[in-house]
């Protein structure tokens, strides 16, 4: 079977998983997010022929060179590390219009300015970790005040929408989410979003869900769900590259 073949069905399986077990939730369908890194631009523009809109990326770099190369009507999302140095890709990148890993009020202010100066709006959600691994990006579920802060913020930035909040959950999590039991860290997401929606009057999105648990994800509202290897299959990291090599 070729690529583009294998590709076009895994995407259309996904679809209609997830369109089934929306319907039999009645529960609106979640924006798909088609997780993209590591992955070439054709595989992109595969999925982009059948309609598809949104991709994913986790590299600054690797989000430029690919915005060069495929149709400008393509939105993008950022889901990587943002760091406060390489905020100017959304002012290069006009059609980067999601940044779902904002985590400071600098990093929004700066990505307000970018954005003024192409006079373009650019949706965030923040990062939340909601499961305690240090490791793990995000401001900390518990840090109601830090939290809400910034949702004040980013509201009196011109530029800025806030969508949501975003978690990346925990492997253990998402291995409790196979055998259908609640995910503890898509609780706290929806928990934390319920609070600020009550006390800022707000209307925030939650995206959470990765191949590992995006249907458990549904079932527990999300609105936007951020899916690569069920899609494109494995990756090989640049990592994995290099090390092969030696
Ligand atoms: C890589 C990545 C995904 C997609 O992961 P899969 O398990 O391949 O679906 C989703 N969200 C973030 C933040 C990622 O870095």
């Amino acid at each position: 079977m070729s690529r583009k073949v294998q590709l076009e069905q895994a995407y259309k399986a996904v679809v209609e998983e997830i369109k089934q077990v929306c319907e039999s939730l009645n529960r609106p369908v979640p924006n798909l997010v088609a997780v993209s890194k590591y992955k070439p631009a054709e595989d992109i523009q595969t999925l982009y022929d059948l309609g598809h809109r949104h991709f994913g990326e986790n590299y600054v770099q690797e989000l430029s060179e690919k915005a060069k190369v495929l149709p400008k009507d393509i939105h993008w999302h950022f889901i990587g590390n943002l760091q406060s140095n390489k905020v100017k890709i959304v002012r290069e990148v006009p059609s980067l219009s999601v940044v779902e890993t904002l985590d400071s009020e600098q990093k929004a202010t700066k990505l307000n300015a970018q954005r003024s100066q192409i006079n373009t709006p650019l949706s965030v959600f923040l990062q939340i970790n909601t499961s305690d691994e240090p490791q793990k990006a995000g401001i900390h579920v518990e840090d109601y005040a830090t939290i809400e802060s910034l949702c004040r913020h980013v509201e009196s930035l011109e530029f800025l929408h806030l969508e949501g909040l975003m978690t990346i959950g925990s492997v253990e999590q998402s291995k409790q989410s196979e055998v259908g039991a609640e995910n503890k860290d898509f609780t706290a997401l929806g928990n934390l979003r319920e609070k600020l929606n009550s006390s800022l009057n707000l209307n925030l999105g939650l995206s959470m869900g990765m191949s590992s648990d995006y249907i458990q994800a549904i079932k527990q509202g999300s609105t936007n769900i951020r899916v690569g290897s069920h899609i494109f299959g494995g990756r090989v990291t640049k990592e994995e590259i290099k090390s092969a090599s030696n």
